[in-house]
């Protein structure tokens, strides 16, 4: 697999390399220089999930790794299923949140722990990051146990939920999680200094592992075939993706599936107020504001980092931007949208009451919708709870990591005490 970094073309890596570094020179993402396109789509939604991934990212990987490398990636790495359910006649949820941590970011998170560890020399990598809730939880449940990988996570002391810290702060083994005395941005700002000391980095085999590897998008193309699936071939026909977008990821990776030749007729990329994209959709003008707290909160972003990458997959496949429908959603609508789903016997938590609302009113005669459930209900319980008046049960996996002892140490916001944990850990 060939790619390039999207600001300095000249810039090309290897998906090793690109695993690897993250991010290319002068912070430019990195992006195929060819996609595979499958002539044989019908067959290939014929086969179950993990055969016709492992296939998909074997054609994108090519020679580096072998078919039988990937297929053990694949293998560890999607252990739940994405179903779709029918909430209404012609209306479908794609549920992507049965995975350790109840949300999307398992199929990526899991897959990149995987790509790491399948691109590595053998030698000690130590991955840091810092998290204002779900993606420390996602990274933590991804690189559980696997041999010459720590994991230290930093988080805000007393700033995430309970239930949160539970779900990620309990696991011990390889990760080690860290309450820093501090707010997010203090915890971002350490993980920062520890990647600016370039001989820490060298001496611990420093890693991100942040949101814009290439090979969670890689991952996450192959759940859009897997919903495309479960559709009869007349829904193919006609279908409509609505898509809840925060830094855009996932709807880069629905582009992709459509730009291999998955049948999808139009996406919608659906946000809450923080409308930098669907504004941008509208006037060309690219003007993000002050981000704004809603209750979608994975959705708070107002520069969000991989629509670089749609603008270069529209450019080299001479597609235009209009093809994309837009729309932006209150919290008031948002709760609407939940209490609607809720008459349809369908329970949803605000991020896929966004993408469900959107589509609702975009979706035309004749045309199938799907819209992506990117988080368990129980993920927003208060939000969910305060807008049905109801009380909802959770799910096996948070009562389990519920009743678990906490884990984590506590450190002040000082860079020379995470420096001399990280050689600890490091050294073990
Ligand atoms: C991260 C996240 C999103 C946004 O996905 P992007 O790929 O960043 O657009 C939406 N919903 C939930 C629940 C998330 O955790």
């Amino acid at each position: 697999m060939k790619l390039y970094n999207i600001k300095e073309n000249d810039q090309q890596v290897s998906f090793a390399q690109a695993v690897r570094q993250g991010l290319g020179r002068n912070q430019g993402l990195f992006f195929p220089d060819s996609l595979p396109v499958f002539e044989d789509v019908d067959k290939l939604l014929s086969e179950d999930f993990v055969t016709r991934s492992t296939r998909i990212l074997s054609e994108l990987i090519g020679d580096e790794l072998s078919a039988e490398q990937v297929n053990a990636m694949v293998d560890a790495a999607f252990q739940f299923p994405a179903p779709i359910k029918q909430v209404k006649d012609g209306t479908y949820a794609l549920e992507l949140f049965h995975g350790p941590t109840l949300a999307f970011k398992d199929f990526g998170g899991r897959f990149m722990a995987q790509s790491l560890a399948a691109v590595s020399d053998g030698g000690k990598i130590t991955i840091l990051t810092a998290t204002s809730g779900d993606t420390g939880a996602a990274v933590a449940h991804a690189f559980y146990g696997m041999d010459n990988i720590d994991v230290v996570i930093l988080y805000p002391k007393g700033k995430i939920s309970p239930l949160q810290e539970k779900l990620f702060c309990t696991l011990g083994k390889n990760i080690h999680t860290v309450a820093i005395d501090g707010d997010f941005d203090a915890c971002q700002a350490l993980v920062k200094q520890a990647f600016d000391d370039e001989a820490l980095r060298k001496e611990i085999g420093l890693n991100s592992a942040n949101s814009i590897n290439i090979s969670r998008l890689m991952a996450q193309i192959c759940y859009y075939f897997e919903a495309v699936s479960q559709l009869s071939e007349a829904e193919r026909e006609n279908l409509v993706v609505s898509v809840p977008s925060g830094n855009f990821g996932n709807l880069t990776a629905g582009l992709l599936a459509k730009a291999m030749g998955l049948p999808i007729k139009r996406f919608i990329a659906a946000t809450n107020v923080n409308d930098t994209v669907p504004r941008y959709l509208q006037s060309g003008q690219w003007q993000p504001k002050p981000t704004i707290a809603t209750t979608s909160n994975a959705m708070d972003v107002s520069q969000p980092n991989n629509w670089p990458r749609i603008e270069e997959l529209c450019k080299t496949k001479g597609w235009s931007l209009d093809m994309l429908g837009k729309g932006a959603v209150t919290d008031e609508q948002s709760a609407h949208a939940v209490k609607e789903l809720n008459q349809l016997n369908y329970l949803c938590e605000p991020h896929g009451a966004i993408a469900y609302r959107v589509l609702s009113e975009q979706l035309q005669e004749g045309e199938t919708g799907l819209f992506l459930c990117t988080a368990h209900p129980a993920k927003f319980k208060e939000v969910v709870d305060d807008i049905l008046s109801i009380d909802m049960g959770l799910p096996a996996p948070l009562a389990k990591h519920a009743q678990m002892e906490l884990l984590s140490s506590e450190m002040d916001d000082d860079f020379s005490e995470l420096k001399s944990l990280l050689r600890n850990v490091a050294n073990q």
